[in-house]
């Protein structure tokens, strides 16, 4: 099935909204083997929105826009596109009657009359519930069975729409066809750079029996993505388990986890499954680690707390790091990171305590000890391990990286 994409919105147009909801719609229709032949963004000018809608059908019969949907004068996607197909609009009271019931549960009041707009339904049109907002999709189609489907603009009711309602109607279209797909899978990488790890792949390398591999560097470290195209979909997944398990066995120890997830949870999952708790203690990050595991849901049963312990008197004070250390070697070192790891697992009395003291910059870096310059301590019931970087990147990169070193050694400390 082939079919074009329309996002709406000046917003989009100007720059100041990035278009996530393409990228999503190409990644997941691709998924079950629609191919996106063209995407197109236009303003919220009627005009515009009718010309763009026009010519997409006029090539692949096949549109999915997103955006204008809402209640306001600029929201123009529905009458426009109705307009198009040569049908008028007309009110749907059952849904006025949920939507003003909605509003009242929500403890908003009396719904304002503008909200009508979205009740209004083109003549013969197929309603795509919206579990997640107030505007529903639309899905229109004339007698050639050419077809529009108007999907919500905000990324979250989007994403909802597309899965509840055109996931599963593209589905029954594409059933019996003959079918191939593109799908993909990622296996996340940390703590090794993008040539080591192409050299720790060897053969591999260049992709695994027609599986394309690209590299993704970023923050968190190097993901790898495994892509198989034109396969049956059973084919593909297939491919993809055999290909990533390969990966893996290559990427071995650097190897973390699948597709989105975050170190943070993972280090959770392997403390949690072994009945260990953890406290961090942080210096140049200032909470960020704490942050990111408090972040996982369900990460009480393993996180007691923290300190922050930004200035050599907290440092001294609350986690015991010594004054020798810090006139010998300073607040940037080994041995304060180390004693910052114990003095967390002692004063909070769990199993692990996690320590990060560095240079963020941009000021404040001095020959000896540049910006970038991270120490970090993780204390395993009295196995302490430390470890000591020198990260590029601004303040906020250098913080997110430190962070990122710090679970990993904990991971692998954890894990063995
Ligand atoms: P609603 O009635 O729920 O507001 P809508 O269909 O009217 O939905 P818009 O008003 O066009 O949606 O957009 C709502 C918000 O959704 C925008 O402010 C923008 O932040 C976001 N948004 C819209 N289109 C996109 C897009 N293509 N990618 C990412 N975000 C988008």
């Amino acid at each position: 099935m082939l079919l074009e994409i329309i996002t709406i919105g000046d917003e989009l147009l100007l720059g100041y909204t990035v278009d996530t909801n393409a990228a999503h719609l190409a990644r997941e229709l691709a998924s079950i083997g629609v191919s996106i032949v063209r995407r197109a963004t236009v303003s919220d000018d009627a005009n515009d929105i009718a010309s763009a809608v026009r010519e997409a059908l006029d090539r692949t019969g096949a549109v999915i826009t997103t955006g204008g949907l809402g209640p306001t004068s600029d929201d123009r996607t529905r009458p426009v596109i109705a307009e198009l197909f040569g049908r008028d609009l007309v009110p749907d009271e059952e849904r006025w009657d949920a939507l003003r019931a909605l509003w009242k549960e929500r403890g908003r009041g009396e719904i304002p009359e503008t909200n009508r707009t979205q009740i209004m339904i083109p003549r013969g049109a197929t309603v795509l519930t919206n579990r997640h907002g107030t505007a529903p999709g639309i899905w229109l189609e004339d007698e050639l069975g050419r077809w529009c489907a108007m999907l919500p603009g905000v990324p979250r009711e989007m994403r909802g729409v597309l899965a509840d309602e055109l996931f599963p109607r593209l589905t029954a279209r594409l059933d019996g066809q003959q079918r191939v797909v593109v799908r993909s899978r990622t296996l996340r990488t940390t703590g090794v750079a993008e040539s080591k790890l192409a050299e720790l792949l060897g053969p591999l390398a260049n992709g695994i029996d027609g599986l394309a591999l690209a590299y993704l560097p970023g923050q968190e470290g190097v993901d790898l993505r495994l892509t198989a195209r034109d396969l049956a979909p059973d084919a593909a997944d297939a491919a993809l388990t055999g290909g990533i398990a390969a990966l893996r066995e290559m990427a071995a120890r650097y190897a973390y986890a699948e597709n989105q997830t975050d170190l943070a949870s993972v280090v959770l999952n392997e403390c949690d499954a072994r009945g260990l708790t953890i406290a961090v203690a942080e210096s140049c990050t200032g909470g960020l680690l704490g942050a990111r595991l408090t972040a996982i849901p369900g990460s009480s049963s393993v996180v007691i707390g923290g300190v922050i312990a930004y200035s050599n008197g907290v440092k001294k004070g609350l986690l015991g790091v010594t004054t020798e250390s810090l006139e010998r070697h300073g607040a940037v070192s080994q041995e304060a990171a180390s004693e910052m790891a114990t003095g967390v697992r002692r004063r909070l009395g769990v199993d692990i305590g996690v320590s990060i003291t560095g240079v963020a910059g941009p000021g404040g870096g001095t020959p000896d000890k540049p910006v970038g310059l991270v120490w970090m301590a993780v204390d395993v019931r009295g196995d302490v391990r430390t470890h000591g970087s020198r990260f590029v990147g601004d303040r906020a990169e250098i913080r997110f990286r430190a962070t990122q070193a710090a679970l990993d050694l904990v991971r692998r400390m954890v894990a063995g």
